[in-house]
């Protein structure tokens, strides 16, 4: 089932429709709000130079800090009577990020969220058991109203009070649960200590989770604790909160709602854009939000995008999964390196835990990398020919996945040094 005939309209329907939407969004956002007037006028460039899509990279990039620098409203683009609704980030360190919306805005959002759940397979008949959290955060009420949207029956439970989230999801006879990954598995332990069995008291199909960054493993393991299928979503605050994208039936990868956000993939060190396929920052570019319209907002988050259509009907761009941040990302002898790809690896290697460190230092002009990981509990740590086994099948797993070249070293449990209870996982000696 799909929601709306756009999302698998044809390439040439989508981009006619982007380009119209990218022109008036320029428009408006130099007419109305001094911040973009002035980066524009900077550049040399007025709404009309907007002609063709690919003029989209003429534009100035706009990052978190530009938002925190304008606490709370200055690069909304409506009058505060307009705006319906706030959401924020929590701001633990320094400024929160604010967002805005009007009606528009909020149509726009329930519109997309909405989509969500019908490419999840959630119609009026369906249950949702809502547990993202409710309140300034986007995600609770983001699903809430797309829920509504469809015509489901929404459970806003909100986060926390495990027992009675359980008790919920069995009487009301939830059939789709949304929340994030980590509390989805967590709920499922704790159902579990009612017996084997557990799964029979429950009626859930699917699990739309996001909202937190998550591991293949995590995935797999989620679906499986509760026999359900996974469906990914994912969405920041600072373009309109969850329902940015989803993932399908078909296919791993999200589909971007592109007749809503325009995605750019961009080298992070250079700015400049990525050909399709390439892994890169994903950029966004809001095409229909009025209160608080985004040109080219810096997500971090590393990506690649592919247009061919998917096998279920729709056409929509697809990204990938998110396999890292832009801020984590190591250039060693001129390939990127995402620590969370090295976890996948490493993740996939039996005899060894999650527990890493990648340290980079210069060997004369050449980086070198080396990659310590400590060794299941269960590894008798005196085999020595079982050790430079798994080492050497983690080198060569390294070098195929990755084409990195990292000398792998295996460690003793425990012995990595912790940070807040978790290893730290990058040791950059070259800076
Ligand atoms: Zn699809």
């Amino acid at each position: 089932m799909i929601w709306n005939t756009i999302e698998s309209a044809s390439r040439e329907e989508i981009e006619a429709i982007q380009l119209k939407r990218l022109q008036e969004t320029a428009r408006r956002v130099y007419a109305l709000n001094p911040f973009y007037k002035e980066k524009f006028e900077e550049r040399g460039i007025t709404p009309e130079d907007i002609r063709s899509l690919e003029d989209l990279q003429r534009l100035p990039f706009t990052r978190k800090q530009d938002l925190r620098d304008h606490y709370p409203f200055g690069l909304f683009c409506v009058p505060m009577r307009e705006v319906v609704r706030i959401h924020s980030s929590s701001g633990t360190t320094g400024k929160p990020t604010v967002v805005g919306y009007n009606a528009h805005d909020m149509e726009v959002w329930n519109e997309v969220m909405a989509r969500v759940y019908t490419m999840s397979g959630v119609g009026a008949e369906d249950v949702v058991h809502n547990a993202y959290g409710y309140g300034l955060f986007t995600g609770g009420l983001g699903f809430h109203y797309g829920a509504e949207k469809v015509g489901a029956t929404v459970v806003p439970a909100s986060g926390g009070f495990t027992d009675r989230q359980l008790m919920l999801m069995r009487d009301f006879g939830a059939t789709v649960l949304a929340c994030t990954p980590s509390f989805a598995l967590h709920l499922a332990e704790v159902a579990a200590k009612a017996g084997s069995e557990f799964r029979k008291d429950y009626k859930l199909k699917v699990g739309i989770f996001g909202a937190e960054p998550t591991s293949e493993g995590l995935k797999k393991e989620v679906a499986k604790a509760w026999g359900i299928e996974y469906r990914e979503v994912y969405g920041l605050s600072e373009i309109i909160g969850p329902g940015v994208s989803c993932s399908c039936s078909h296919s791993d990868r999200l589909h971007i709602f592109e007749d809503h956000f325009l995605p750019e993939i961009i080298d992070p060190e250079t700015g400049e854009v990525l050909p399709d396929g390439e892994r890169g920052e994903l950029v966004i570019t809001t095409l229909t939000k009025q209160a608080l319209p985004i040109i080219r907002y810096r997500t971090g988050d590393i990506t690649s995008l592919v247009k061919e259509p998917c096998g279920c009907g729709r056409a929509m761009v697809r990204m990938e999964s998110i396999v890292g941040r832009a801020d984590d990302m190591l250039i060693v002898n001129g390939v990127n390196v995402y620590p969370s790809q090295v976890e996948h690896v490493i993740a996939n290697t039996e005899g060894v835990t999650l527990n890493y460190q990648i340290i980079a230092e210069k060997k004369g002009h050449l980086d070198k990398l080396e990659i310590m990981v400590e060794v299941s509990e269960e590894i008798m740590s005196d085999n020595v020919g079982e050790l430079e086994r798994i080492r050497k099948a983690l080198q060569e797993s390294l070098l195929n996945n990755l084409y990195i070249n990292a000398l792998v070293k295996l460690v003793e449990p425990n012995t990595i040094e912790r940070s807040m209870g978790k290893a730290v996982r990058v040791v950059d000696k070259r800076r």
